[in-house]
């Protein structure tokens, strides 16, 4: 039985509670110096293992009580009467994130994106450009709702863990908000994404060893006071993905009755489960679409828990995948991700990575230039399309222009294995 004091995930073994981030004068770390005239920045966090609300303050990162993770309370709601214009892109949505009503949205553009339709199989599909986004990547849908609440608190600076894409878009969205950023990146992680994360005047951290050491070291920051403004850890982020679900309802003209998305922390694919649950609430739709998540098979913990239960995970490794950026041994979410997925009647499926491969080059046949970790949905599609009710659509998470041609990849691999 799991007491209330300790958390209940399968997939995250170990978790550091992060202790009160304070400093001599009781200011919070990471808080505007005349934080003193500035109310409390307060948190729309519940602990989804004990329940407990986040305090007021420092952003916690996880559960001070039992090291939880938090989800938002209230969840996103879709509220059309409010939205603003069809062109605004994730702006469009500003009434229905959770931010202060003061708040300014911290924006480039984001959302907004294209849905391109392609016939594969015989089949109609639907392809969301998430890659066109302003720094290449879906991130930056998350990075939008998270940088703007904590421009909005008064910090001039925060830590995040990356694999590349995340770590840009943070990095951009800092920049924007006038914050420092330092991100912390696997030592094996793409050049291009390092220098574009770079680019944008955030301090790079390069850490030796797997991708889970580089998300270690940003908890155990956590713990010595910095604001770690984790996009797998702190909940905001999924607010802003929620979007992608509306833009998908509203560009179809209804609901799909398939989406297709790969998956590493998950934060995709429950952001748009959580936008779809919000249509459905407000009954602008009436069906749960299915959810088929793709994961590269070198590491697939949540093909591996779905396929076989829990036991499974004992056998699931990191390895070397050109789809660096669903690289991810422990997801953070990944029991709430499984329950989606099988909610809504859909599955897992593992890539490996000849089909990366093929996959890259199958997409780019019709049009889409995408990073490997975007091209698992290839296989992904292929393998259940038969099974999948109309429309379906895949989404296309990141840019090939920031990812390694496949030449200089194997050889980045073969030095990592
Ligand atoms: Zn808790």
């Amino acid at each position: 039985m799991i007491g209330p004091d300790r958390a209940s995930s399968r997939f995250v073994a170990h978790r550091i509670a992060p202790r009160r981030a304070s400093l001599p004068g009781g200011d919070p770390v990471g808080a505007v110096p005349d934080g003193i005239d500035r109310p409390l920045p307060s948190w729309p966090f519940r602990c989804t293992n004990c329940g407990r609300r986040a305090a007021d303050g420092p952003l916690p990162y996880c559960c001070p009580t039992c090291g939880g993770v938090f989800d938002l309370e209230p969840p996103i709601r879709f509220q059309p009467a409010s939205a603003g214009p069809l062109d605004a892109g994730l702006a469009r949505y500003r009434s229905m994130l959770p931010l202060p009503e003061e708040a300014s949205l911290i924006t480039l553009g984001e959302g907004g994106t294209p849905l391109v339709s392609a016939t594969v199989d015989g089949r109609t599909l639907h392809f969301k450009c998430e890659h066109l986004n302003p720094t290449g990547s879906f991130k930056d849908r998350g990075s939008a709702v998270l940088l703007s609440a904590l421009a909005a608190a008064g910090f001039l600076e925060a830590v995040e863990d990356s694999s590349g894409n995340a770590g840009a878009s943070f990095a951009a969205y800092a920049a924007r908000a006038g914050l420092r950023a330092r991100v912390f990146v696997p030592e094996n992680v793409s050049p291009r994404k390092r220098a574009q994360i770079a680019a944008y005047g955030a301090e790079v951290v390069e850490i030796p060893g797997p991708r889970s050491r580089a998300a270690e070291t940003v908890r155990e920051e956590a713990s010595r006071g910095a604001t770690c403004a984790s996009h797998a850890w702190v909940p905001l982020g999924l607010a802003g993905i929620a979007t992608l679900a509306f833009e998908i309802v509203e560009q179809l003209g209804q609901a799909p009755g398939a989406v297709v998305l790969p998956v590493g922390h998950g934060t995709l694919l429950l952001g748009i489960d959580r936008g779809f649950a919000a249509m459905r609430e407000a009954g602008a739709i009436d069906r749960r679409p299915r959810l088929v998540a793709a994961q590269a098979a070198a590491c697939a913990p949540l093909w591996a828990v779905h396929q076989a239960g829990g036991e499974a995970l004992a056998w699931v490794r990191e390895g070397p995948t050109r789809a660096e950026g669903i690289r991810i041994l422990q997801p953070v979410r990944g029991d709430a991700v499984l329950a989606a997925i099988e909610a809504s009647g859909g599955t897992v499926v593992a890539v490996d990575e000849p089909a990366i491969v093929e996959g890259e080059a199958e997409l780019a046949r019709l049009g889409f230039y995408l990073e490997p970790t975007s091209a698992v949905v290839w296989e992904a599609l292929t393998a259940t399309l038969p099974s999948l009710p109309d429309p379906v659509v895949a989404v296309l998470t990141g840019s090939g222009l920031k990812a390694e041609p496949a030449v200089e990849a194997s050889r980045m691999g073969s030095q990592h294995a």
